[in-house]
């Protein structure tokens, strides 16, 4: 059975209701524990020494002390206090630990993560640090990873990811994006594409078939970041394309059966979701579980 980490406990307090539903994470959890389709565990923190790989001290230090500006704060859109710096560890520990599951099970799931727009010394869109490029660097440095892939399909581009790993050769930043969305000042990956407003299912998945085997052409990967955004779905109040529920499934599909067949463990993250019933981002993300769970 997979490997899946999850810091919902860790939370922070705000109502489902808010642009920035937390509830979903408990939700999803629970739907995964009482249909066995994953080993749940609760996601370990990372430690200072994790974050400062790819985020700088003044930053880290400023964040766990609550000495973020108010324009800073509103950046990251979720206002400050210790529960919200905890979180962020907890969220940054369960990708690594993720991560770890992979190589080892060849999947391992965060039961959130995907924190993109997190940069070295600043955050934004709901991200404070940056999961990936801090997993990324602590597995390279551990001798665990050599090449390493993200394949970021959040509708939103992901500025924080590029800037931090774009730079490194032996990481590739793969993305399809809403071109007219967030973030308006972009930082390009390796190999990404912006679609337009309203794309549906067979032009996003053609999309994603032209994207996969370049990213993969740049040398193969050791292991495969995967954002599973939900917020690509037809009825998410921030995505502005228009997927149904079944071509996200075959999205994950695609994703997982490519990997797969090169051999490619993937370590997966749930990344944005923010449908109008949170009902429907707990199935999308549900749905991308099973199908990395093998169900
Ligand atoms: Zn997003």
């Amino acid at each position: 059975m997979i490997r899946a980490f999850a810091h919902d406990r860790f939370t922070y307090p705000l109502p489902d209701d808010h642009r920035f539903p937390l509830g979903r994470y408990r939700r999803l959890r629970e739907a995964i524990e009482a249909q066995g389709i994953a080993r749940v565990e609760e996601a370990p923190a990372a430690t200072d020494d994790d974050l400062l790989l790819a985020h700088d001290a003044v930053y880290l230090e400023r964040v766990v002390a609550g000495r973020l500006t108010e324009r800073e704060q509103k950046a990251v859109g979720l206002p400050w206090s210790p529960e919200l710096v905890e979180r962020g560890r907890r969220s940054v520990g369960a990708t690594l630990a993720a991560a770890r599951a992979a190589l080892d099970d060849g999947t391992g799931v965060n039961l959130g993560g995907g924190t993109h727009h997190a940069f070295p010394g600043a955050g934004k869109g709901f991200c404070t640090f940056n999961d990936v490029a801090v997993a990324v660097r602590r597995l390279r440095d551990d001798g665990a990873i050599g090449r390493a892939l993200v394949v970021d399909l959040d509708v939103h581009q992901g500025d924080g990811t590029n800037a931090i790993l774009g730079p490194d050769p032996l990481t590739t930043c793969a993305g399809l994006n809403g071109g007219a969305n967030y973030p308006f000042r972009r930082v390009p990956g390796d190999v990404e594409e912006d679609l337009p407003d309203g794309t549906g299912d067979d032009a996003y998945l053609a999309a994603l078939e032209r994207l996969l085997p370049v990213a993969l052409d740049r040398g193969r990967p050791d292991i495969c970041f995967y954002l599973a955004g939900a917020d690509p779905y037809e009825d998410d109040r921030l995505g502005r394309l228009a997927l149904t529920m079944h071509g996200l499934a075959a999205r994950d599909v695609m994703v997982r059966d490519c990997m797969r067949l090169q051999g490619v463990p993937v370590c997966v993250l749930l990344a944005g979701g923010y449908g109008r019933r949170i009902e429907d981002t707990v199935a999308i993300n549900l749905a991308t579980v099973s199908s990395f769970a093998g169900y």
